[in-house]
């Protein structure tokens, strides 16, 4: 299961993908029709040996991570987990800002590629393309691209500057439970082959970071930003309700930091300009007396002084709506 990597002719064993594992558990015990869909989802870490010539960055790396996952089910239920996963992945795109998207359903490879009978491929294509009507976006079909196990469907987005990348796959797969000899007990008492979705919504997480980056330039929108207010006070004697004020945003789940250093306000405020922090509360006499902050964001724009709940509720609202503005 796990093959060698030949590196400086030492040959190290790493994991190139995480379904056969996941079917070591499926097949560890027995299974009822009545336990099915079974939806199994996992972050595997997995190994591709890719020449040093290729690796870049973030986008192509050696090893990485997938949020992979397994949906094991029975034929009846294939077409509404299909659809279900499809709309995931769409939802999760979306959510993530991307507006822009290249859908393809990726059919049969020719005669000695694939495996299994044209019928079944033939109906694993139609449950593919059932889910990709119901959400109407417009798709192309890439004739012959699917895996030698199953058609399947690619996703991919395109960032702010047109370039794509591929996130989602939703695979069809009726061969391995096959080869692996799967099976659940049916309502006949008979035993039968379970189907098998082979499903990752963002792909290489590592590359979907570097995606991410690329599409927002670094200047993430404030549910994404590592840090997402820093609190400026103007000298030092102001450090002590900064702290407080940082307490109240924290207790309302927002990830702050105080910037104590000694540099000068426009300093301060130059830096988290660089770092792309969204949201700059600058605090001095006049803010500490009434209880506000002077708030400023990244884009340079002063919204001037607004009491803390008011500020908490506006980051609170950014956050749950998943908003791209900064206000
Ligand atoms: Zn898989």
């Amino acid at each position: 299961m796990y093959s060698p990597m030949d590196i400086d002719g030492v040959d190290y064993y790493v994991k190139p993908m995480n379904c056969p594992y996941q079917i070591l558990i499926y097949n560890s015990r027995v299974h009822s029709y009545r336990e099915l869909p079974l939806r199994w989802a996992e972050l595997g870490t997995v190994y591709r040996y890719e020449r040093s010539g290729v690796l870049h960055g973030l986008l192509r790396v050696r090893g990485f991570t997938i949020d992979d996952a397994h949906i094991i089910c029975r034929s009846d239920q294939i077409r509404d987990e299909l659809r279900r996963v499809y709309e995931f992945s769409m939802d999760m795109l979306t959510a993530f800002g991307f507006e822009e998207f290249a859908i393809y359903l990726a059919t049969r490879p020719r005669e000695g590629k694939a495996v299994g009978e044209p019928e079944r491929w033939e109906q694993a294509t139609e449950a593919l393309r059932g889910a990709l009507d119901a959400r109407g976006l417009p798709y192309e079909i890439d004739e012959g691209g699917g895996a030698f196990y199953g058609p399947k469907i690619d996703i991919k987005v395109k960032d702010t500057l047109g370039r794509p990348w591929q996130c989602s796959t939703i695979q069809f797969d009726f061969n391995l439970p096959e080869r692996f000899d799967m099976t659940y007990t049916g309502e006949d008492g008979l035993e039968h082959q379970p189907y098998m979705v082979h499903r990752a919504l963002l792909g290489s997480i590592e590359r979907f970071v570097g995606c991410l980056i690329e599409q927002y330039a670094g200047a993430f929108p404030v549910w994404l930003a590592p840090i997402q207010v820093v609190l400026i006070p103007i000298a030092d004697r102001h450090a002590g309700y900064a702290e407080s004020v940082a307490e109240t945003l924290k207790d309302g789940g927002i990830r702050v930091t105080v910037d104590a250093s000694s540099e000068r306000m426009n300093a301060k405020i130059r830096n988290a300009q660089l770092q792309k922090i969204p949201y700059m509360l600058v605090v001095g006499d006049r803010e500490e007396a009434a209880g506000t902050a002077a708030v400023r964001l990244r884009s340079e724009e002063d919204l001037g002084a607004k009491p803390i709940d008011e500020i908490v509720a506006t980051l609170r609202r950014l956050i749950d709506e998943k908003s791209v503005a900064l206000t």
